[in-house]
């Protein structure tokens, strides 16, 4: 086996008594192309650089952190697959119990705040080494930006963190090409021009008014919720790498200089990224196991990115709105190596990416698309210019299904329904033998002017592909269902809009197991929304529960059949004097003795 080294004993196999770049991770090792920071170690590996990764360092002293010596260029830093106060805390800022991404499950693995805990020990190390961080935590926290767990806004996590650079979005491009520079010779201060980097300075950013973008300061954004959107909507229109400019925020006497983004992979170069040696386990040292790596173990990325826009994610806050899509063939080889694992059974867990059916779909108007700076191309309609060929995810599927040593193959990423419309192949494909007897599909809401602030489709689109669903089901004589997935407690959303949804849903004959409660996370329109108390696209102001009881209550509401929330319901019915439904709402319910299997956390 041929693991990225992570002790000294593995650097002496492999005859090296330094490394070039050591990173540092919040997540145990696996070795798979989904996890960000053994994915980069890869890439960098192929391209001749000596790679260590110290895994879930105990951060409470600097030794764990000095484990593989002084690395000759950087160490690189990542608090791992998720945001540390996203991972570590429920959406009532309660403490988890659990964490995926570590053996066992074990909550506990990794710091609050791991980015800025981990460059503080790193910096303790080595004064003089430079460090580079990266990852969603850092890459969602690279502006001033509003935290839900301190309520408050805090100044990039650049200033707090201490680091040397900030590395956002997809790191593969610019921490290879900044590399190479410090290879060369190059100290890393003086590298200034790297797309996809931030850094922070006491001289004005290189270029002018058509190159580089000043929004409010942190000091404007904090006293003032109408700057702090402001900034945020300038921010989010420069998202496209072929227009956007560089963003300087002043911070005090110091300007955080935001470099445009980096440009998306082309296909033959996520090809390459996807045919690099990983050894598809998590690494040997450890003995438990480690339930992200069970859930995704069988499961394929054909793509990256999203146009969809929603306003409570922030995958395209990271992964850019370009879908960035492996070939065929690519993807192809990758089953082909899964079938020869001696653990595997013939079942594929799921094709896709955030968003399953817009694989190898692209903005056919190379003009527009150098100009564009729509959040969505999705919404409020869809645009001419996309190209919604479904041809090439139809042959995907196909292809992956009829590979030898396969039996089933299920697409679990979520779909966009309202873009299914216009895929009728992909649509049947589906439905025909890639739903495992449920179909997840996120509506989220039904009340217009709720989806309208979270972007999505409404009611109708959702109800027009149930048809759809229904009428197809019955053709191939399936038994088949969607699950639909809701958030509660997202802006603009009331009590008496939640009771809305959940008597439409009743009445649909949908019980709904998982409620996802409103969290706002860093760098999305909603938390946006959360703070200011204001829609930016129309200025006017927004309802936003806020109190843990409003938050209770709603989500209540759809778990109408669920004994242990009855109580809440009711509180809610008196509240909105709709007592008159609570008859229909809770017909059907369980008993306060019936007992339901709690439902997977999602996502
Ligand atoms: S399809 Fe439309 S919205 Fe999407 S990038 Fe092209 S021009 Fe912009």
């Amino acid at each position: 086996m041929s693991f990225i080294p992570i002790t000294r004993d593995d650097m002496a196999k492999r005859g090296w008594d330094e490394l070039d770049v050591i990173f540092v991770s919040g997540d145990a090792y696996i070795d798979h192309p989904a996890f960000g920071v053994p994915l980069l170690a890869r890439w960098l590996e192929s391209h001749g650089f000596r790679v260590g990764i110290i895994a879930q360092p105990d951060w409470r002293s600097k030794e764990a952190f000095m484990s593989l010596g002084q690395p000759r260029l950087c160490f690189a830093v990542s608090s791992g697959a998720m945001d540390s106060m996203v991972a570590h805390y429920t959406p009532a800022r309660k403490l988890r119990h659990d964490d995926a991404y570590t053996p066992g499950n074990r909550h506990g693995a990794r710091p609050n705040r791991a980015t800025i805990i981990y460059t503080s020990r790193l910096k303790e190390a080595y004064r003089d080494v430079p460090v580079i961080i990266g990852g969603i935590e850092a890459s969602l926290r690279r502006f001033a930006h509003f935290d839900f767990w301190e309520n408050k806004v805090r100044r990039s996590i650049l200033f707090d963190a201490k680091a040397d650079l900030l590395i956002y979005g997809m790191g593969e491009r610019p921490l290879l090409e900044l590399l190479e520079r410090m290879r060369d010779g190059q100290p890393l201060r003086t590298i200034r021009d790297v797309r996809g980097t931030a850094y922070i300075s006491r001289e004005p950013a290189v270029g002018d008014a058509q190159t580089v973008q000043e929004i409010p300061s942190f000091e404007e954004v904090c006293a003032d919720t109408g700057k702090f959107g402001e900034a945020f909507s300038l921010i989010t229109h420069e998202q496209n790498p072929s227009c956007a400019h560089t963003i300087v925020q002043r911070h005090g006497d110091r300007l955080l200089v935001c470099v445009a983004p980096a440009f998306p992979l082309s296909t033959p170069e996520m090809d390459e990224v996807y045919a690099l040696p990983f050894e598809k386990a998590p690494h040997p040292c450890y003995r438990e196991q480690i339930p992200a790596w069970e859930q995704i173990k069988t499961s394929i990325t054909s793509h990256r990115g999203c146009f969809g826009g929603c306003a409570f994610c922030a995958i395209a806050m990271h992964q850019g709105r370009t879908i960035q899509s492996r070939s065929v063939a690519s993807v192809a080889a990758e089953v082909t190596r899964l079938a020869d694992m001696p653990w595997f059974r013939g079942s594929i867990s799921d094709v896709g990416g955030p968003t399953a059916n817009m694989y190898g779909l692209y903005c056919r108007d190379e003009v527009a698309h150098r100009v564009c700076r729509r959040e969505s191309c999705l919404f409020p309609k869809i645009c001419r210019h996309l190209a919604v060929d479904d041809a090439q995810a139809v042959t995907l599927l196909k292809k992956v299904r009829d590979s030898p040593g396969i039996r089933h193959v299920a697409v679990s990423s979520g779909v966009r329904y309202d873009l299914m419309e216009r895929q009728p192949g992909y649509f049947r494909e589906l439905v025909g033998h890639h739903v495992s007897g449920l179909l997840k599909v996120a509506p989220e809401h039904f009340a217009e002017h709720v989806t309208t602030l979270m972007h999505k489709p409404g009611k109708k689109a959702f109800e027009s592909f149930l048809r759809r669903f229904a009428e197809e089901t019955r053709r191939i004589g399936k038994q088949q269902q969607v699950v639909p997935y809701l958030i509660s407690g997202h802006p603009g959303c009331s009590l008496s809009d939640m009771l809305e949804l959940a008597l439409s849903l009743k009445r649909m004959g949908f019980r709904v197991e998982q409620v996802q409660d409103f969290t706002p996370t860093p760098g999305t329109l909603s938390t946006c929304m959360y703070h200011t108390g204001i829609d930016p696209a129309s200025g006017r102001k927004v309802h936003i529960p806020r109190s843990d009881r409003e938050k209770g209550l709603q989500k209540a509401l759809l778990l109408w059949h669920q004994p242990a929330e009855r109580g809440k319901i009711m509180e809610a019915l008196r509240e909105l004097g709709r007592e008159d439904v609570a008859g229909e709402l809770l017909a059907g319910a369980g008993t306060p003795k019936e007992r339901r299997p709690k439902p997977p956390r999602r996502g």
